[in-house]
């Protein structure tokens, strides 16, 4: 995971490089500190999509003109197993952090539990939440509308999201097993990078913007992506436009995407995420049987989702967090606050 080029950073480290970034853009110190943490975690983690590459990017997000760097999201009782956060046009995280001790609080003694995230701008990766449900024993489940980049299945234009989904199961004697995945049959930033490097992409990406199939890049960003798994990935997209739009009051991809009238911020929306304990719903042995099933996985040498998030984990808490000294060079030549356009 480390390339040639890349030195290495501590944790406190990679947190104060993220976070004076943004606090010299005027985000708030626990704004700020919210989105650091969330970047480290995934640069951490060898998850360098949603990794410190993508700093010089919330400068776009930032300057937004209904962005707020300072906002002060509070959670609110909708009723014994909704809480409501509206992260009042920041960045999500923030509103997220503050939302989930009521959540897990209710999920733990109801059973289950809803946590609604309102007017967020959102551009991270959804695992660390949904692990740090499963850390305090609970299962759980994320998902979010983006920009309406996707065509459904069968039609031709941009109308669904790339809409994430993430799922975490708490494990004893193990880390959570965690799956986080877009519905699109490829990420967006894949398809930026085949047609930077001037590759075609493999059948089934996406659609030109007439509407026919593709395997140009530059036609795909300029048409719509394809959701993952023909109907099925589809479907999975609009259940994910409903629950975590209109369902929790807020934008579908359609409607983020206008929103943000051209300002390439990322998207603004919705978040939804669910609670479950298995303590109240499973047998009492939930967890235990969980386990066998896990470990047909291991007899198979089937490998896990989040295994290798884990085993990078471990190898950047034993020898730093490798980052790039070209992405390192581009973070310090971001220009200062309100000279970015
Ligand atoms: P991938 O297609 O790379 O799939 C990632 C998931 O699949 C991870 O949980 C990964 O585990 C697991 N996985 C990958 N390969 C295997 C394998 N061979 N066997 C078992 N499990 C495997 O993800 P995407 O590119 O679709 O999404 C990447 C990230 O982008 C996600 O974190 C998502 O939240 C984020 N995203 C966020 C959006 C937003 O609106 N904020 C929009 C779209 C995407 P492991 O991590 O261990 O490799």
């Amino acid at each position: 995971m480390v390339e040639d080029g890349s030195i290495r950073m501590t944790e406190a480290e990679v947190l104060e490089l993220a976070g004076s970034v943004l606090r010299a853009q005027g985000l708030s110190a626990d704004h700020a500190a919210s989105v650091a943490r969330i970047l480290m975690a995934a640069q951490r983690d060898g998850s360098l999509s949603h990794g410190l590459q993508r700093l010089p990017g919330t400068l776009d997000t930032i300057g937004h003109p209904r962005f707020n760097r300072t906002p002060d999201p509070r959670p609110e009782d909708v009723t014994a197993a909704i809480t409501r956060v509206d992260a009042q046009y920041g960045f999500s995280c923030l509103a997220v952090e503050r939302g989930l001790p009521s959540l897990i609080e209710k999920a733990r003694t109801l059973g289950v539990a809803i946590l609604a995230v309102n007017n967020g701008f959102h551009s991270t990766a959804l695992w660390p939440v949904v692990e740090a449900i499963a850390d305090a024993g609970l299962a759980a489940v994320s998902m979010n509308p983006t920009h309406s980049w996707v065509a459904p299945s069968g039609g031709s234009k941009g109308l669904l999201g790339t809409n994430p989904l993430a799922f975490a199961w708490p494990r004893p004697h193990a880390r959570p097993y965690v799956f986080d995945f877009a519905t699109t049959a490829a990420a967006r930033a894949d398809i930026a990078m085949h047609r930077q490097a001037g590759r075609t992409v493999p059948e089934g990406w996406g659609l030109d913007p007439d509407g026919n199939a593709t395997t140009d890049p530059a036609a795909i960003l300029a048409g719509a992506m394809l959701p993952f798994g023909g109907h099925k990935g589809s479907a999975l997209a609009t259940m994910i436009e409903l629950m975590a739009g209109p369902f929790i009051a807020d934008r579908l991809s359609r409607q983020s995407m206008q929103f943000d009238a051209g300002a390439k911020a990322a998207p603004c929306h919705g978040e939804l995420i669910l609670a479950f304990s298995p303590v109240i719903m499973g047998s009492g042995n939930a967890l235990n049987e969980a386990e066998d099933l896990f470990a047909g996985f291991a007899e198979q040498d089937a490998r896990l989702p989040g295994d290798r998030r884990y085993r990078q984990r471990a190898l950047s808490e034993r020898d730093g967090i490798a980052v790039s000294k070209q992405l390192l060079q581009r973070i310090r030549d971001l220009p200062p606050a309100g000279v970015q356009d």
